[in-house]
């Protein structure tokens, strides 16, 4: 039987029979291709010299891989002149010369190794009935196609840098605004590689960018008869930046803010008249009624699983506890635990979204200083600002317990801080950042903190009513208060806002488009997010040309 309709697009092919077992499908087939010519000089070759079969992976059925097992001849060229004396016959449409799948399982791994990198891709193709290792895929990878040139040139672009490793080098993306899609990866953020990559776009009428000088003049120099922007939200961090500094120039006045947090609840009193109370239960936490949040939770611990599968199926194959540790990136004592046990512990808390999680540094010094009291270090958090519960503090002391050695010290659950009344003075951000912030968004707290710091110097409210109509004419983009709040700023008093301005003027067209345009480089950084994540799924050895890849071919 001919199977035209089975594999459209290929050669003539005859299914001579189809071999099922639980795993493979195995179909046999005989090319019928004819009048076949030889690829060096065109004539029709009729002389069959020897035949021979191709084994081709193919897209699996279901649960079974399938294998094509295809019949193919090799030929004489009889014409006395030509220098080649056989060929094989080509299956064009099937599968490319000496490959072992057909093209078009080629081309879904490639999409798998596009979307996941080599490692992950190859376990999911395995998931999916089409094994194939990590190395294989990123060969795959590696003969994705340049992006078919856009059908109108470029126009508006984004740039901004990425960091390649630690924040030791960077590189520069550059994104179509029009088109929502990376165009570019360049392997550094040097001006002359920018420069000669904007010369050969010379459409580019618009850029966003943020305020860093290192692309200012590159873009300036490579694409001179384009509009910049400067990015609407760098300018408002700008503005809080300069704020920051008036405070700490005034840190004696920022001294006379005092804030109160009375710690002694009733509870705490009655603990605190109890020292040898044990340890708060760690209770389960309510389930929210959000579905959304019930789906994420389903998703962590779906990822959850899959990590101790591998665990398991890694120790299987005979690694060990550090070899898996590392190659998964988990803690050795996690992997520990888990092979002990054959279903996957409940998970204890969530560092990553734990309310103590900005102050680890202050956290593991004060730890490893000695201190193992949740209780002491929770008053101490609390002083500074920490608004989790105390069983948060215990379940963080005790992910960092875990993470270490055994036999380290246990958490202590002996108090040694009576609940008091604190005071502390406001931070100069703390202080910044009230001042930008639109008054109707302040929390009560905050707003008492404004109120104290407009008391404390004449300037304040100078600056704050500067900071106020900064932030409104950047957010309602009113291009035409741009030059009287310049004035404004440079007779104000205020060194670090003059300052500011100065730096605006300096970069006035930018500035005066972002009021007005409606782009941003906000795109730019949610790409640059974007490629952070795949950065992270290459375990740290990615090649630059991988990654470039992955980046400009989502999938
Ligand atoms: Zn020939």
């Amino acid at each position: 039987m001919i199977v035209p309709e089975l594999l459209p697009d290929t050669i003539p092919l005859w299914l001579d029979k189809i071999e099922i077992t639980d795993t493979v499908v195995e179909l046999r087939m005989t090319s019928q291709q004819a009048g076949l010519v030889c690829p060096d000089c065109g004539q029709v070759a009729t002389r069959t010299h020897s035949r021979y079969h191709r084994t081709l992976a193919d897209l699996p059925w279901g649960p079974r891989q399938v294998r094509l097992v295809v019949w193919v001849r090799r030929l004489f060229c009889d014409r006395p002149r030509c220098p080649r004396r056989t060929f094989v016959e080509s299956l064009q449409g099937l599968a490319a010369r000496h490959a072992r799948r057909t093209q078009l399982l080629a081309e879904r791994q490639r999409q798998l190794g596009l979307a996941n990198g080599g490692e992950a891709g190859a376990r999911m193709s395995q998931r999916l009935s089409m094994p194939t290792s990590a190395d294989t895929l990123l060969r795959q990878i590696r003969r994705t196609p340049e992006a078919d040139s856009p059908a109108a040139p470029l126009r508006v672009i984004g740039v901004d840098d990425w960091a390649f490793r630690h924040g030791q080098r960077y590189g520069t993306l550059l994104i179509d605004h029009e088109r929502r899609r990376p165009v570019e990866l360049l392997p550094d953020r040097e001006p002359k590689t920018l420069i000669d990559w904007l010369r050969q776009h010379p459409g580019i009428e618009i850029i966003t960018r943020d305020r860093a000088q290192v692309y200012i003049d590159a873009l300036t120099e490579g694409a001179p008869q384009a509009q910049q922007i400067a990015d609407r939200f760098h300018l408002l961090q700008n503005l809080r930046e300069a704020l920051e500094r008036f405070w700490d120039r005034h840190p004696a006045e920022l001294r006379r803010v005092r804030i109160r947090r009375t710690l002694a609840t009733a509870s705490e009193t009655a603990i605190a008249q109890n020292p040898l109370e044990t340890a708060p239960k760690l209770k389960k936490r309510p389930l929210k009624g959000n579905s959304q949040v019930l789906q994420q939770r389903a998703g962590r611990r779906a990822q959850r699983q899959a990590r101790f599968d591998e665990v398991h199926a890694l120790a299987r194959q005979g690694h060990s506890h550090r070899q898996i540790a590392r190659q998964l990136k988990l803690a050795r004592p996690t992997v520990k635990r888990w092979l002990a046990t054959d279903q996957l512990p409940r998970s204890r808390g969530h560092p990553e979204t734990s309310k103590a999680e900005p102050w680890a540094d202050y956290l593991r010094s004060r730890w490893q200083s000695g201190c193992h009291s949740p209780r002491q270090l929770w008053y101490e958090l609390r002083a500074q600002g920490y608004t989790g519960s105390e069983p948060g503090v215990w379940r963080w002391l005790l992910k960092l317990r875990e993470s270490q050695v055994e036999g380290g010290p246990i958490l202590d659950v002996r108090p040694r801080l009576p609940p008091t009344v604190q005071t502390y003075s406001l931070s100069a951000r703390q202080a910044a950042w009230v001042l930008v912030r639109a008054p109707d968004k302040l929390k009560p707290e905050e707003q008492t903190w404004l109120q104290e710091i407009r008391g404390t110097l004449a300037l304040t409210s100078t600056a704050y009513s500067l900071a106020q109509q900064f932030v409104t004419m950047v957010t309602a983009r009113q291009q035409a208060e741009l030059d009287p709040w310049l004035q404004a700023a440079e007779s104000s008093g205020v060194r670090e806002l003059r300052n500011f301005a100065l730096s605006l003027r300096g970069d006035y067209s930018a500035v005066a488009a972002a009021l007005a345009s409606p782009y941003s480089n906000g795109p730019t950084e949610g790409h640059v997010n974007r490629l952070k994540l795949v950065k992270r799924t290459m375990y740290g050895r990615a090649k630059f040309d991988l990654l470039r890849l992955r980046v400009l071919h989502p999938a």
